[in-house]
């Protein structure tokens, strides 16, 4: 494990950010357009966002660049941008971060379907060095490589990840199986955590796809798993959509009321996804104080 992540988990459980992709459409961003371009042609929204994290109380915010890969960005042609946007995330959640929270990069899906064959493992592997080199160049802390499905995709990120030699945490989304307990490829918590550790990353996890209630049972198989330190970002619960909108119910309360159980189960990293809000990192950051 990485000695950096080691030293920040010595005091107990950190409190990460909550959901970028929810808190820029409340800020008018339209679904379908690219959030991540909003760190050069909009940057005052993601400053709101990522400041109103750190002023809730996160000791880690993430960055505005979970589709910054140049597959994803050039679906909005803006592939030949990579670098400068993954650079103006990193700077704005840096300012934000000042010297009361650390920045991890956020590294999101390549979008490309490895089995297909389309695009082949070394151009994949190319456009997450690409990003991962960018992020950390800009002065990054770490890097979170989220959201993923394909425990191969998330090696090849974790690859490009460790080589800039920044600390790596993996995580992936279990939102599939009768129990929500798989990926949408049916590996298992146990089998991500066995192959990300064996690839090399100093803390792994498991984000979005469901609310925090089942996050528990994964927190608790990841931990059973690997000796690296767990990362939990849970939703607000399940959408229900409303004018073709999902919309996230939960309370910062009832969310907040699950991390004691979280950390008993083993977490060290605790925050939130999508539907989640900085007023869910408060809630957050009040029940850890109080345990
Ligand atoms: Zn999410």
């Amino acid at each position: 494990m990485s000695k950096k992540i080691e030293s920040m988990l010595a005091a107990g459980p950190l409190v990460t950010d909550g959901a970028w992709g929810t808190q820029l459409q409340a800020r008018g961003l339209p679904v379908g357009e690219c959030p991540d371009a909003w760190n050069l042609s909009n940057p005052e929204p993601v400053n709101e966002i990522a400041a109103a994290y750190v002023e809730a109380g996160s000791d880690i915010i993430l960055t505005n660049t979970f589709g910054a890969n140049r597959f994803t960005l050039a679906r909005h042609n803006l592939d030949d941008k990579v670098v400068e946007i993954n650079t103006a995330g990193v700077e704005i959640s840096r300012r934000a971060a000042g010297d009361r929270a650390k920045v991890f990069a956020s590294i999101g899906p390549s979008g490309i379907m490895l089995m297909m064959g389309d695009v082949s493992r070394e151009d994949v592997q190319a456009a997450f060095d690409q990003q991962a080199r960018a992020l950390a160049d800009a002065g990054a802390d770490a890097i979170v490589i989220e959201t993923m499905s394909d425990t191969d995709e998330a090696r090849l990120a974790v690859t490009a990840a460790r080589a800039t030699g920044l600390p790596v945490v993996a995580c992936m989304v279990f939102d599939s199986g009768a129990d929500c307990d798989r990926t949408l490829m049916g590996t298992t918590p146990e089998q991500a955590a066995e192959l990300l550790s064996a690839e090399g990353a100093d803390c792994v996890g498991a984000n979005c796809g469901q609310g925090i209630d089942g996050f528990v049972a994964i927190c608790r198989r990841l931990r059973a798993a690997t000796t690296l330190p767990i990362w939990i970002k849970a939703n607000a619960g399940l959408p229900e959509m409303v004018d073709g909108q999902p919309v996230y119910r939960q309370t910062p309360e009832e969310f907040a009321a699950r991390v004691p159980e979280l950390i008993e189960a083993g977490a060290g990293f605790i925050g939130g996804c999508c539907g989640t809000t900085p007023e869910f990192i408060a809630a957050v950051r009040r029940t850890l104080a109080a345990v």
